[in-house]
């Protein structure tokens, strides 16, 4: 099946983004995505014309950031990306993150959508409890977010996005990690204190660009995360994983470390090089595989339960 490259998580001045929905999807399709999904604050941005649009604009997939935000007392205070969803959802006002996760998260679900916490660590407001405490599951979390204050690396007393992740596969709840790019600034000069498109993606393995078969695939967690790191090959069972780095992607000398990480976030194996075949035997609840690169990308694959 095709592999198709994906940003699920944008801004428009349907919302705080500084460009129209038009110019922002023109920059997708002219980067080379497939798809796109426009999620601006409470506003679910559809754009009638998508279809007739096909070749100016990559395959618009529907979504909304729910935005929770209680300002004062901060009771509870999170987004929520829901994608696929064909109705806007306004949130409520909540006492709690958890109790915000619940009513959210059931109603993307209600829509046959899928809901992802988005950047856990943005003023540091979702914390792995709350995720591993509400009593309904979100499909996904960003554990790369390509906004300037996402704090994704954590600090010294604070879960980095991959600790969260292991945290919360470790309690036994699944849960998929997704990169993105949170884009709001199109315009004007790119650097690395403004919120530009282009860090942090989803390659989906489906087998048609239609928004039916791309949130299938993303339902059943048939993708991987990246920040630049190319895979061409993803074969991850309960028995054995074999993951190959894209051919060519090594002209410039980068090197590849490949590292398999199981129960409580322990390295399991790791070994540098162009691909990784292993066996799980020994691996413990669950593994996933992080490979990065010498030029500080990445690649993340989905987790495997055991
Ligand atoms: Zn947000
Ligand atoms: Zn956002």
């Amino acid at each position: 099946m095709p592999w198709f490259k994906g940003n699920i998580h944008t801004h428009t001045t349907n919302s705080d983004g500084d460009s129209s929905p038009e110019h922002v999807s023109e920059w997708y399709k002219n980067h080379d995505y497939d798809f796109l999904v426009l999620s601006d604050h409470n506003h679910l941005t559809i754009l009638e014309e998508a279809k007739k649009n096909q070749d100016i604009w990559p395959l618009l997939v529907p979504g909304e950031e729910i935005t929770v935000r209680t300002i004062g007392t901060e009771a509870a205070a999170l987004h929520i990306n829901g994608i696929g969803i064909s109705e806007v959802i306004l949130p409520n006002s909540y006492e709690s993150n958890i109790e915000a996760i619940e009513d959210v998260v059931s109603r993307v679900k209600n829509q046959n959508g899928l809901a992802s916490i988005n950047h856990p660590n943005y003023q540091w407001w979702v914390s792995s409890e709350d995720i591993k405490h509400a009593k309904v599951d979100p499909w996904g979390f960003e554990v790369f977010n390509g906004h300037m204050h996402a704090n994704n690396e954590g600090s010294l007393n604070s879960m980095s996005t991959e600790e969260i992740w292991d945290d919360i596969l470790s309690s036994g709840k699944f849960i998929y990690g997704i990169a993105s790019d949170d884009s709001h600034h199109f315009t004007q000069e790119f650097s690395s204190s403004r919120s530009n498109p282009g860090r942090g993606w989803v390659v989906v393995n489906s087998k048609s660009l239609s928004v039916d078969e791309i949130i299938n695939s993303f339902r059943i967690g048939e993708f991987y995360s990246s920040t630049g790191v190319e895979l061409s090959e993803i074969t991850t069972t309960e028995e054995k994983i074999k993951i190959k780095i894209k051919d060519g992607i090594s002209k410039d000398k980068s090197k590849f470390t490949f590292r398999v990480i199981h129960e409580n976030g322990v390295i399991f194996h790791e070994e540098e090089g162009q691909d990784l075949e292993i066996g799980t035997k020994g691996m413990k609840k669950y593994y996933r595989v992080v490979i990065s690169s010498s030029q500080g990308t990445k690649a993340w694959t989905q987790p495997i339960l055991l």
